[in-house]
Order: structure tokens, then C-alpha cells, then sequence
């Protein structure tokens, strides 16, 4: 199995230290060779009459006429073809744990190289990364990283994954399906981070040569949606659908933040859907708020409304609900489906002892969902 469990000693030594996160950050600062202007024709694009352009990247549609950018503001109608303005263009390039993602049922306890853009196609109001997520290409400080020296970091810093993450990949998706690509040949897997908020033949494309995807399911009303995150909850879950639907690893995210989108109806709808359109394996994890960006003015969301809420999808059938955001929590844990008892212990993002080999679990042999080596596909429990 591809792994670096830490031992019991060292487990506790490093989650009493806190709970850091990055284990290294690549140098993008002056002394990093700077990103030139992105000259790559985008892909999903339709030409319209008199050099307008179509984007059908993601729902948005935007139409956008010669010398203009569309609403992500990194693809621009050059002449009546349409560029993107980021590819090879990263602003953010950290080794990560790959729980930090979080993915806790795909290679627990090895690192991620993780690698994001400028740009995104939604608003979130309490985005953690807006300074990157929310800027123009133009305005950050960027180093140029074209597919291949991307695969090469990641072998070099001992990484079996790439991960497109921080700001949205989506509208990087050029530059991530060609790494991804580059990073299948060499053997090393790529996972997404993402809003969902893509059209389906380029997510099927992405498939292809991605090994997982995790997905923020930012709330389950489409009012939450258009206000406070700018985009369509419909559309959100038609991708998560697909995804599930190509056999593709998949786990789901939601940030639960005080009255917009953490009351136990909503809850209860969201896990009801889960488990009914993608069955009870699909891991779930509910996680804290902490203010930011245009949010800064709510409180942190209460542990027990976070504990409330996995207890909630535990009982609509969902096995594998986690906390997120609460180190200690005993459900950042992973327990088996079928015996009940704990196989992955973890802190934080970091992992402790582990009791899945191959795939099953080491006190009842339950197949456990999820990736866990290096060469092998997602594992679904037959049921
Ligand atoms: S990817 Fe960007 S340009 Fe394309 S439709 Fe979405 S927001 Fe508009």
C-alpha cells in the first residue's frame, strides 16, 4: 500500500504541535522565473458572428465580444478567438497533506503537490482564498510552471498527486487537463478540487485523466446559491451526478456557515439526496466556518451544530460523514461501515494508525470506498 502512516508516538507528537497544514510552499517571489502572458487557445468555445465568442466551459454561458474577458476574467476574445490568459500561469504551488484537500478515502497520509491560477466562475462571500480566487491574472505574482515541470515538482517532492485546488480549476482547465494528462503517462495520479460548477462534456474530458474529485457542495437551496454564491445549486449537482456516474472517485464537501445554510432541514435534504442519487459510500464531511473575505461579520460556527449535522447524514444512511475544521473531533476519524471500528485515525490532516489493506478493512474484511495504492481505481462496496 502507498502510504506514510505515521507511528502512534509520532502521530501524537505532531498533532500536539497544532495543526499547520502545508508541509512546504514553493518559492513564487521575486526570484522565481515570472509567468509570460498565457497565449493558449481555450477550449469549449463557440465563434459567433461579427468575432464573438460563446464560452461553454461552465453554466454561465458568457458571450463576449473581441478585446473583452469573460466573468472568471482569465479567458479573453483576442481577435475572435478566445484565450486563456492562466495556463501554465500558477500563483499558488504548495505540498500539501492530501487531507488538507480534504480527500480521506484516497492515499490517506501522502502528500498532494497542489497548484492553482488566478480566477474564478462564482463569488463566495466568505471565500478563503478570495485574494487569489477573486484577482486578474495580471494582478498577482506568478511563476511559470508548464505541464511537464508540474509532474516533475511533484515527483521530486515525493508527491503521488497533483491537485488543482485553491482557487477554482475550472477555469484553469486547459492547463489542468493537459497536466493531468502529462501526470497519468508518468504515473502519478491528479485530483480536482472544485465548485462543481462546470458543463458536463469538459468534466467528462477532465475524467479521464483525473483519479478524483472533490466537490464543495456549498448548501442545498438554490436562493443560498444565487446569493451568496453566485452560481446554481442545479447545476452544481448534475456534475456530481456525472462524476459519480464515470466510476471516479468522489467525496463532498460542505462549510456550514451560522443561519444561511446550516438549519437540520437542509441537512436532512442534502444527505436524503446523497444517498439517493449516489448511494451511502460517497464520504461527506461538514465542516466549520471561520470568517472571511465579505463574511467577516459572522461568528465561527458552533462544534455542536457541525457535530448535529453528521450525526444528521449518519442517520439518513450516509457511512462515511466527517467533521471538518474541529481538530480532535472523534469523527475526523474514519470507522468501517460494516464492523464499526476505527481504521484510519487522524488529527487534523494528519493520520495515525491505519487498519485498510488493499482496500479492506482489517477487522471484517468490508470493502472500504476509495483509493488506498498507488496503481489501483476507486473501490465501490458491492452491496
Ligand atoms: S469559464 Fe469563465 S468565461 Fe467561461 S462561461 Fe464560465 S465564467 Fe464565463
Amino acid at each position: 500500500m502507498y502510504r506514510k502512516s505515521l507511528t502512534r508516538r509520532r502521530f501524537m507528537t505532531v498533532a500536539a504541535a497544532g495543526v499547520g497544514a502545508t508541509l512546504c510552499s514553493l518559492p513564487l517571489g521575486r526570484s522565481a522565473e515570472a509567468a509570460p502572458v498565457s497565449d493558449h487557445e481555450a477550449l469549449a468555445y463557440e465563434k459567433l458572428d461579427g468575432r464573438v465568442v460563446q464560452c461553454v466551459l461552465c453554466p454561465r454561458e458568457c458571450i463576449v465580444r473581441e478585446g473583452q474577458r469573460g466573468y472568471c476574467e482569465v479567458r479573453e476574445n483576442q481577435g475572435g478567438v478566445y484565450k486563456t490568459l492562466v495556463y501554465g500561469r500558477v500563483c499558488a504551488a504548495h505540498v500539501d497533506p492530501i487531507e488538507k484537500k480534504p480527500l480521506f478515502h484516497f492515499l490517506p497520509g501522502t502528500r498532494v503537490f497542489s497548484i492553482a491560477t488566478a480566477g474564478c466562475n462564482v463569488e463566495c462571500q466568505w471565500c478563503q482564498n478570495w485574494d487569489i480566487s477573486q484577482a486578474r491574472p495580471e494582478d498577482l505574482r506568478s511563476q511559470y510552471l508548464p505541464p511537464k515541470k508540474v509532474v516533475e515538482v511533484a515527483r521530486r517532492y515525493d508527491c503521488p498527486t497533483v491537485a488543482f485546488t485553491y482557487s477554482e480549476p475550472t477555469i484553469f482547465y486547459e492547463f489542468s487537463l493537459d497536466t493531468a494528462r502529462e501526470a497519468k503517462e508518468a504515473g502519478v495520479h491528479s485530483v480536482t478540487i472544485s465548485n462543481g460548477f462546470i458543463q458536463a462534456e469538459p468534466m467528462k474530458r477532465l475524467c479521464e485523466v483525473l483519479s478524483a474529485v472533490k466537490v464543495d457542495l456549498k448548501g442545498f437551496r438554490e436562493e443560498f446559491y444565487r446569493d451568496y454564491v453566485h452560481g446554481e445549486l442545479k447545476a452544481v449537482l448534475a456534475t456530481i451526478e456525472l462524476v459519480k456516474g464515470l466510476g471516479i472517485h468522489l467525496e463532498l464537501v460542505t462549510l456550514l456557515i451560522p443561519g444561511l445554510n446550516d438549519g437540520e432541514d437542509e441537512t436532512k435534504d442534502l444527505s436524503r439526496w446523497v444517498v439517493k442519487n449516489l448511494g451511502p459510500d460517497v464520504p461527506l464531511h461538514f465542516t466549520r466556518f471561520h470568517p472571511a473575505y465579505k463574511m467577516k461579520n459572522l461568528g465561527r460556527t458552533p462544534a455542536r451544530t457541525v457535530e448535529r449535522a453528521r450525526q444528521i447524514a449518519v442517520s439518513e444512511g450516509v457511512h462515511y460523514a466527517y467533521t471538518g475544521n474541529l481538530p480532535g473531533s472523534e469523527h475526523e476519524n474514519t470507522f468501517c461501515h460494516g464492523c464499526g471500528k476505527k481504521i484510519i485515525e487522524r488529527y487534523s490532516f494528519y493520520v495515525g494508525q491505519t487498519h485498510v489493506t488493499a482496500g479492506k478493512c482489517d477487522y471484517c474484511g468490508a470493502q472500504i470506498p476509495g483509493v488506498w495504492q498507488q496503481n489501483s481505481k476507486a473501490e465501490t462496496p458491492t452491496r
